[in-house]
């Protein structure tokens, strides 16, 4: 039949889809070849129909058994153009994440001091009143002491070292430390000689654009024979050159905290005028934090005697010094721990 021979031809010459689409239409269409073919057999002799009919139905099995055969070959052809590498196609880069902020912060300072000799330290952050406040010479009312300041755990306190609650500061890290070195000395006879950097969470009732419930705090400890304000100086503004630049200064000026005597705020020379003043500064100085010489009582409430020794300490925060840092600015320090990628992402 031609019409079979003529559409299998035209079938397997056809370039693609699209080609085979128009092929069918011609032969199996409303109006297709094959199909006028069917409609003409009503006008032949009623015992030649089912001959012919048979043979038409052949045909037009053939013909789409022929355009699916084709059409299969032409998708198999797509996919393996898709699949196939071109190796000369830029590729498509797999997103690295990045350490945190915070961590990468604590990592910086860790390395920082301990260049000078520091060794890192970690104590409990859920510790008993005594080592929080009582040992650091806290007054029994002092507001920091208060419900509205501090996370109390719900549990009995203990006799002697009373309630237990969420570390408000590093400062704690002092205590523990100092006992420890005290209880060693006991077994070796050397003298006492600490230079401790302890890093933890801080828990503090507060939530605003400047203050998040839980951040992080850098405390350093010096204990020794004439350890004086001269070393801490010279740590503060070590630390100021090292982390800020080169070009940045440091200043202590008198404050008031319970556990240290005398007792300073640090400042750091604002990066953005140069310590000329501007409208982020005001006049040309940014605070850093809270330090100073370790308080006699503390020292005795440790154990040691402070006619022979003495010390310096200061406890600044890591998510204040990241912000300071220039080219980080963050309008609500609550977006460090929001887990937003499109915030962390930037950095
Ligand atoms: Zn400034």
């Amino acid at each position: 039949m031609t019409i079979k021979n003529n559409a299998v031809s035209l079938i397997l010459d056809a370039g693609d889809e699209k080609e085979l689409e128009e092929i069918k239409l011609q032969f199996l269409g409303k109006s297709g070849t094959l199909t006028l073919a069917m409609k003409e057999m009503a006008k032949l002799p009623a015992e030649k129909r089912p001959e012919i009919g048979q043979l038409a139905n052949e045909v037009k099995q053939i013909i789409e058994e022929a355009i699916t055969n084709v059409g299969a070959g032409f998708h198999t052809q797509k996919i393996e153009k898709i699949q196939k590498i071109d190796v000369t196609e830029p590729g498509i880069k797999p997103s690295l994440g990045h350490l945190h902020l915070v961590t990468q912060a604590i990592e910086e300072i860790t390395n920082i001091f301990e260049n000078i000799g520091f060794t890192r330290v970690r104590y409990p952050e859920i510790e008993y009143d005594w080592y929080a406040f009582g040992a650091l010479n806290f007054p029994d009312n002092h507001p920091a002491r208060d419900d509205w300041e501090t996370f109390f755990i719900d549990q009995e306190p203990d006799p002697k070292k009373g309630p237990i609650l969420l570390t408000p500061h590093t400062s704690s890290g002092q205590i523990r430390e100092m006992e420890k070195q005290v209880e060693e000395q006991k077994k070796t006879g050397n003298p006492i000689s600490i230079k401790m950097l302890n890093i933890a969470k801080t828990y503090r009732r507060q939530s605003d654009v400047s203050h998040v419930p839980m951040f992080h705090q850098f405390e350093t400890l010096v204990i020794g024979e004439n350890i004086s304000i001269t070393h801490l100086k010279g740590v503060l503004d070590y630390f100021v050159k090292s982390y800020f630049g080169p070009d940045r200064k440091s200043r202590i000026r008198p404050y008031h905290f319970q556990f240290t005597e005398p007792s300073f705020e640090t400042d750091v020379s604002c990066g953005v005028c140069n310590g000329k003043g501007c409208k982020l500064c005001k006049e040309g100085w940014l605070e850093l934090g809270g330090a100073g010489m370790v308080h006699p009582n503390v020292l005795r409430n440790c154990g040691l005697d402070p006619s022979i020794y003495t010390g310096f300490a200061s406890g600044w925060g890591v998510e204040r010094v990241l912000t300071m840092k220039e080219g980080i600015e963050i309008d609500d320090i609550r977006l460090l721990y929001s887990n937003k990628l499109e915030f962390l992402e930037q950095f």
